[in-house]
């Protein structure tokens, strides 16, 4: 029988990568999807076939993380053999503007899914692993590197609120002998990052600039250190931790930081332009509180 896996935020960056690293494994893929007055499932499109025509293997089910009875609801209809749990807010500076919100889904909506979880397994829901998908945010102020025991300093709402669900989910684990795991997850990057992302929003500019669609990139701190990595990788991460005997915590990183600086400086040669010419500050970017430099220290996970 093919294994059962559920993805909330499967519309997202991972959401897709995933998706096609289960199906290629030959998992039968469910994803949680919000109602919106647009299309939202660009990135999983061409995983998606009508289910008129048969022999489908993803799935979608419209949901919400701020929806606890959709999200039983799905839980029960789907019986899943592993969870992944990728949906949030994920926007830090955003989630200076909507505080109460980011909490409502990236902690609170975690909850949710976690008491769905402790009730579907203890009514005979079987085995069933999960994974939470956590944020170098969480170390903010830590100084790099950083591993699985260096202390949490969050210093966003978008920080705070992953902390909350990553104790959440060591707690369930504790508690009720949940398999749980945490991936505090470093920069993770891709041609599908969304475009507000300083990544996509830098190599975005650079090819528009060059077609001289528009001619100056707007950004607020450049002296930002991050461990920037490929999105492929932190997923096929994921599921790693879920095939282990045991569940637990992992980092996972490249271990080597850049500055946002150094981004712009290398994404701008590339396409044969002097930075300096087109980048500007602009003070809304800048965020209240700043995580200054993350590095991840993923021995643990390596080995
Ligand atoms: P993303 O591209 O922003 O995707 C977020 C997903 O969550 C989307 O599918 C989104 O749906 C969904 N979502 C948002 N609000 C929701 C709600 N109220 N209920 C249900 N789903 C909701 O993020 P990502 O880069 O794929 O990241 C995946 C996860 O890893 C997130 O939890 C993120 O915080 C975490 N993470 C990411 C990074 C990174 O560098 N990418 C690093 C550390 C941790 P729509 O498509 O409808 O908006
Ligand atoms: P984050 O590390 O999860 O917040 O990912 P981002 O890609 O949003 O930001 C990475 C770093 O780039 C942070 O230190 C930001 O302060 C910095 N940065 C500088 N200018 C910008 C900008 O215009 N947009 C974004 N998103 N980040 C910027």
């Amino acid at each position: 029988m093919a294994k059962r896996a559920l993805i909330t935020g499967i519309t997202g960056q991972d959401g897709a990568y995933l998706t096609e690293l289960l199906l290629s494994k030959g998992y039968e893929v469910h994803g949680l999807l919000r109602r919106a007055s647009l299309f939202n499932t660009d990135r999983i499109d061409h995983l998606y076939h009508d289910p008129h025509v048969g022999g489908t293997s993803l799935s979608l089910h419209y949901g919400d993380l701020t929806d606890g009875t959709a999200l039983r609801r799905v839980l029960e209809t789907v019986a899943p053999d592993e969870i992944y749990n990728l949906g949030a807010q994920s926007h830090v500076k955003v989630s200076f503007e909507v505080p109460e919100y980011t909490a409502d889904v990236v902690a609170l909506g975690t909850l949710r899914l976690l008491e769905a979880l402790r009730d579907h397994v203890a009514h005979g829901g079987g085995p069933v692993r999960c994974d939470q998908a956590g944020s170098s945010e969480m170390f903010g102020s830590a100084p790099p590197p950083q591993n699985e025991g260096t202390p949490f300093q969050p210093r966003s709402p978008y920080a705070a609120s992953k902390l909350a669900a990553h104790w959440y989910a060591v707690n369930y684990r504790e508690a009720y002998g949940l398999f749980i795991c945490n991936g505090i997850l470093f920069n993770h990057e891709s041609p599908r990052r969304g475009e507000t992302f300083v990544s996509r929003k830098v190599t975005r500019a650079v090819g528009r600039i060059r077609e001289g669609l528009q001619q100056k990139l707007f950004l607020g701190n450049l002296e930002a250190r991050r461990d920037w990595g490929f999105a492929g990788d932190y997923v096929e991460a994921m599921w790693l931790m879920l095939q282990q005997e045991a569940p637990d915590d992992y980092v996972v990183a490249t271990g080597q930081s850049r500055s946002v600086r150094e981004l712009v400086e290398i994404a701008f040669a590339e396409a044969g332009l002097d930075w300096r010419r087109h980048v500007e500050l602009d003070q809304r970017y800048v965020r209240p509180t700043e995580v200054d430099a993350l590095e991840g220290d993923a021995s643990k996970a390596r080995e």
